[in-house]
């Protein structure tokens, strides 16, 4: 059986319906003017915030322009007689100015864009990945055969949480560059209200790189179990149950055998970012040779994220959060926010929801 395909949680931009604006247009039968009207148009009365909308529209029997939002002017016959005198052509060259309801906001999705043409043309530049991502085209086969693997081993660490009456999440964090799992941990809160899965697996990271305060007995896991494990995801084996109950609360690496993050992944970390912000966060990269906790990392975990949590996260740099369910109550990649795509943060994170695998799973 295929193994579905994760979906991606977007910014709230994505997802929304069409919303609508009030502007007025004018007619144009002359098709020899419009090409002076627009170059009139385009010095004398920009429409900042519209800049997604085709300035015309083709009908039968001539062309539909848009003039000005309807909110920008209060009588719009004068203004019309005012645009004429600028653009010194004859009132009765354009038609009577009309109200015409025409998209409010940028096009994001291929859906979105779709929907908006049939008001109104406008302009849409596809984001490629995002539009992989939503068809579920980004990941390959053998893509997601592995992140099964990751996501079953996160369970497994889950189920063993079950058998110590701890809350089951677990969570492993992978660097998918070299195809390695490096820490492995289960809610610990029973301990400590701060020893959640992801805080314990952040906290591992940070030990790999000589930091990290939480004590949970010897972090490193011995060399025999981590090649097992990297047989069994390399050669898809079945059994990952077992071994995550041994690599519990293990870091599967040291600071020494990790591989150095490149530049490239910064890069690609900061998609929504300005190019200045990108190259000073890089700088900051180059200046120290080990790489800041998550950065280049995934995160797989069975449960959404809380706000803590997934605050965490963004403090880590991690690369991308894969979760199995939701948390309508607390999760904060999705339900009660979407912390990973907030605007005010310094770093933002691709996030997905479900798919990957079949295994029974009680949240
Ligand atoms: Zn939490």
């Amino acid at each position: 059986m295929a193994v579905q395909f994760p979906r991606p949680v977007l910014a709230d931009e994505y997802e929304r319906c069409i919303a609508l604006e009030e502007v007025f247009v004018t007619k144009v039968e002359d098709k020899a003017c419009i090409s002076s009207i627009l170059k009139a148009l385009k010095s004398s009365l920009p429409l900042p915030g519209l800049e997604h909308l085709k300035r015309v529209k083709s009908l039968d029997d001539g062309v539909s322009i848009v003039l000005c939002r309807s909110s920008d002017v209060t009588d719009i016959n004068s203004f019309f007689r005012e645009i004429c005198e600028m653009w010194n052509i004859r009132v009765d060259g354009l038609g009577q100015p009309l109200v015409a309801m025409v998209p409010r906001h940028q096009c994001l999705t291929r859906q979105q864009f779709e929907d908006a043409s049939k008001h109104w043309p406008v302009n849409y530049h596809e984001n490629k990945h995002v539009a992989r991502a939503i068809s579920g085209e980004l990941f390959d086969d053998v893509e997601l055969k592995e992140m099964k693997q990751y996501m079953e081993l996160a369970i497994a660490a889950a189920n063993h949480c079950m058998t110590m009456k701890k809350d089951p999440v677990g969570a492993v964090v992978v660097d998918a560059h070299t195809h390695s799992v490096l820490a492995i941990s289960c809610d610990h809160t029973c301990n400590h209200p701060l020893q959640t899965a992801v805080m314990v697996c952040v906290d591992l990271i940070a030990q790999s790189q000589g930091g990290g305060v939480y004590q949970l007995g010897v972090p490193f896991a011995n060399a025999h179990l981590c090649s097992q494990l990297k047989d069994c995801i390399s050669n898809q084996f079945s059994s990952t149950d077992q071994l995550a109950g041994c690599l519990l609360d293990r870091l599967l690496v040291t600071g020494e055998n990790r591989e150095p993050t490149t530049h490239k992944t910064a890069e690609n970390q900061m998609p929504y970012c300005s190019n200045r912000k990108r190259k000073l966060h890089m700088q900051h990269d180059e200046k120290s040779s080990q790489p800041y906790l998550c950065t280049g990392y995934d995160l797989y975990i069975t449960r959404e994220p809380s706000i803590m949590c997934a605050m965490a996260l963004v403090h880590s740099r991690i690369r991308r959060v894969f979760y199995r369910v939701v948390d309508p109550n607390r999760g904060a990649l999705g339900s009660t926010c979407k912390l990973h795509v907030q605007h005010g943060l310094n770093h933002h994170f691709e996030v997905y929801v479900g798919g990957l695998c079949e295994a029974d799973y009680i949240s």
